[in-house]
């Protein structure tokens, strides 16, 4: 059994559960693992521990609460619920009223309700999530991490559409931003590794994963993020469009009749990597197919990725505006941590503002390495560092929960 203060961390997306317990002190992962494709006859637990993995299939009770119930009678065999001091909960949306992390009431889980209609894939299933850890751990502390919360600090003129303002007086459209653990993680690091404080360290920071985003950090606050009311604006991401022209979409509509959820579906879960390549969502397949020998597949696989990464490119430069000064560049996620093909292709793009990549710490980066990549003679620095959202999460419950 792991020693004292341990974090559970439960991470509830649309049809998956990730969780992790975490030694708040060590930063060690003693127990961590994934559910997926709950609601279905497909859904499985995969647990690791001690250095094995075991995937078990969920049958019965295959939604968010069967699988939670599965990790806690697990919890149990293996001993260690006695361990937990709290339980750390991801939620996407805390709208504006929640502006840092939270220990869980009654008026927040009300909150978090309200919200739901800004993220109703996402809300419902984190309320599930605490919910279930409320009623398995009646004497823990329940702690809320928001992906929105860090984005609060945007000015008036980057959070606002240029719309009607009374939708946003009245009924909360605005921009809101997400993935805001990942930016804050890798800008305190970034601060860490300059030696700067990071109230005075401002960085771009770039997360590029399934879902990719980037946000300008000035002093250590974020002051634009390019994801806006929902995680579908901005980048180009793996079956998501990001940016399109509003127009395209009453096109669709009036042209086309397609229905809300068929728009939904378009540019959420078919387009992006995924549906420019034809193939897959997922950055590795497509660089293979760029170093293969079918010229069909080589062709649509460079496309989408030459999409991606202008895009990157295009936000990037268009950050330096927000900021007074720029300390790095730094590129995380999936691909951002891994992929010097992506990386390199973005930099290349950006030689009108003298950024620079030294070709070998590039292609040097990966697996989990830290650090600076750029050329000597770039006029910014460019980072590379893995993210660590459930380390954040672990942090904060933990803090939270010391303080109550
Ligand atoms: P999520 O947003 O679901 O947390 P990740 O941050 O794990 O996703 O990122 C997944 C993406 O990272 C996928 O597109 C995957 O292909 C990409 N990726 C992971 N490793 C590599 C690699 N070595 N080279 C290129 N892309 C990679």
């Amino acid at each position: 059994m792991s020693s004292e203060k341990n974090i559970l961390v439960l991470n509830c997306g649309s049809s998956s559960l990730k969780f992790a317990v975490i030694n708040s002190t060590t930063a060690e992962t003693v127990i961590s693992g994934l559910a997926e494709r709950l609601g279905s006859n497909k859904a499985t637990i995969a647990i690791k521990y001690n250095g094995e993995k075991q995937v078990v299939k969920l049958t019965e009770n295959n939604q968010h609460l069967g699988a939670i119930e599965y990790l806690v009678s697990d919890l149990h065999t293996k001993n260690l619920s006695n361990s937990l001091t709290a339980v750390g909960h991801r939620v996407v949306h805390g709208g504006e009223v929640f502006t840092s992390s939270v220990i869980v009431t009654e008026h927040v889980i009300n909150e978090i309700i309200r919200t739901s209609g800004l993220a109703p894939l996402h809300n419902p299933a984190n309320l599930v999530g605490i919910q279930a850890a409320q009623k398995s751990f009646p004497t823990l502390p329940q702690v809320v991490v928001f992906d929105t919360a860090f984005h609060q600090t945007m000015p008036q003129h980057a959070y606002m559409y240029a719309i009607d303002r009374d939708l946003y007086t009245g009924k909360g459209l605005r921009r809101y931003g997400f993935h805001g653990t990942s930016h804050y993680f890798v800008s305190q690091e970034a601060a860490k590794h300059l030696k700067q404080s990071p109230a005075e360290t401002s960085v771009i920071t770039v997360h590029l994963g399934n879902g990719c985003s980037i946000c300008a950090i000035e002093n250590g606050q974020s002051v634009d993020t390019s994801m806006g009311l929902t995680p579908a604006e901005g980048l180009v991401m793996g079956t998501r469009s990001g940016d399109v022209d509003p127009g395209l979409i009453i096109y669709l509509m009036n042209q086309f009749n397609y229905s809300g959820q068929q728009i939904d579906d378009l540019l959420n879960k078919q387009s992006g990597l995924l549906g420019l390549s034809k193939m897959s969502n997922d950055c590795r397949t497509l660089e293979e197919a760029v170093f293969g020998d079918d010229k069909k597949l080589k062709e649509q696989a460079k496309l989408a990725l030459d999409v991606f990464c202008y895009r990157v490119a295009k936000y990037i430069a268009s950050y330096t505006v927000a900021l007074s000064h720029l300390d790095a560049i730094v590129f995380t996620g999936g691909i951002g941590e891994n992929s010097d093909y992506i990386r390199a292709q973005v930099i290349s793009q950006l030689s009108i503002l003298n950024i620079k990549l030294a070709k070998d710490l590039n292609e040097k980066a990966r697996f989990g390495a830290f650090g600076e990549i750029q050329a000597p003679d770039s006029q910014f620095k460019v980072l590379v560092i893995p993210t660590n959202e459930e380390w954040v999460i672990a942090q904060d419950a933990a803090r939270l929960s010391e303080s109550k």
